[in-house]
């Protein structure tokens, strides 16, 4: 999606490495990095490269440092001790992954539960790379496991419990746009006013690109190398999720990685979604949503949110808008 902002990078690294010799002067710089099971790529305009390096290296140690937190995958992660303990006790945990998973049970209060890291009591029945998913009596018995309303909280010692059993919790969608928010606050505690981070599919631009908006581009969901829109953006975050990013197709059915959480099968409403809005959190937060309700009705929720915009691609190829990016009608 963001192949041209990797070209201009590129070309950037280029000038930099020109200027070592001469004083210090302000430059892009960027690098990618593969960290959460994804592509990390941050780009600065640091006015020292040496200044850049170390503020692109403390992104790239903060993303570490979440992934070993919040890694459903590294069985030593804090979430896996919920997952391997939250049936039977309360489990203590950082008050940066409470609060994340308590800040996950609002995006399902909005989004009448489409969001719901629960999902995973289902999900993690599903093997993309090896074709694998549940049949609808493994489905049918972990289902009741599903449900938001299940993960207590106990706020004044930041334990996590689960009150059903066969509960587990999973944060692939909402991880990477909350490490994408802590990535541009240390780039702004350093002094950088213009930059992007971006983690898989959620992205945030903090300032502009030299006096312009950057312009980032939807890619069609049957092919990565065409685009289908751009948009300009400064200050935003920006979250697509899609149904060709984690898939397989078998017998006419596509099963990808955004579950319903009221049928535990791949939601399929719309092929794409794009949120906009002022954090990269919110946006990946609210960009399953489409999936699940449809687009219209997610419409009708945005609509009723500060700054968020959307962008829908529908199963049957239309691109729908939400009112703030929708152009003016033209006036006979
Ligand atoms: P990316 O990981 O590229 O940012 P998304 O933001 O689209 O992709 O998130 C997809 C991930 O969200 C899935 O891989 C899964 O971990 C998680 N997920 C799937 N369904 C749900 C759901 N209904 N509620 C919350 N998280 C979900
Ligand atoms: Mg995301």
């Amino acid at each position: 999606m963001l192949s041209w902002m990797r070209a201009l990078g590129l070309l950037s690294t280029a000038a930099v490495a020109l200027v070592f010799t001469t004083p210090a002067r302000a430059a892009w710089m960027d690098r990618t990095e593969a960290i959460m099971g994804t592509r990390i790529y941050v780009q600065v305009w640091a006015d020292d490269p040496a200044k850049g390096n170390e503020a692109i290296d403390a992104v790239m140690a903060d993303m570490r440092r979440i992934d070993d937190l919040m890694s459903h995958y590294k069985p030593d992660s804090q979430l896996s001790r919920i997952n391997q303990l939250g049936n039977q006790q309360p489990v203590q945990v950082d008050k940066e992954l409470f609060d994340l998973i308590k800040l996950s049970t609002y995006y399902s209060q909005i989004t009448e539960g489409a969001f719901d890291i629960t999902y995973a009591s289902v999900g993690y029945m599903y093997d993309y790379p090896k074709h694998v998913h549940p049949t609808e009596a493994q489905i049918k018995s972990a289902l009741p496991a599903v449900n938001w309303r299940n993960i207590l909280f106990d706020e004044a010692h930041h334990t996590i419990r689960f009150e059903h059993p066969g509960m587990r919790i999973d944060l692939g969608g909402i991880g990477k746009g909350y490490a994408v928010d802590r990535g541009i606050d240390i780039l702004k505690a350093r002094g950088i006013q213009h930059a992007v981070v971006t983690a898989g599919g959620d992205t945030r631009i903090l300032g502009d690109h030299l006096g312009r908006p950057w312009l980032v581009a939807i890619r069609h969901p049957d092919d990565p190398n065409k685009v289908v829109t751009r948009i300009p953006l400064s200050d935003t975050a920006m979250s697509t999720s899609g149904d060709y990013e984690r898939y397989f197709d078998e017998d006419g059915v596509r099963y990808h990685h955004i579950i319903d959480p009221h049928t535990g099968h791949s939601a399929s409403k719309v092929r794409s979604a794009t949120i906009l809005a002022p954090t990269a959190t919110e946006t990946d937060g609210l960009s399953k949503t489409a999936f699940v309700l449809g687009a219209e009705k997610t419409l009708e929720i945005i609509s009723k949110m500060k700054d968020v915009d959307a962008v829908f691609i529908t199963p049957d190829g239309r691109l729908l808008y939400s009112d703030g990016l929708r152009p003016p009608t033209s006036r006979p």
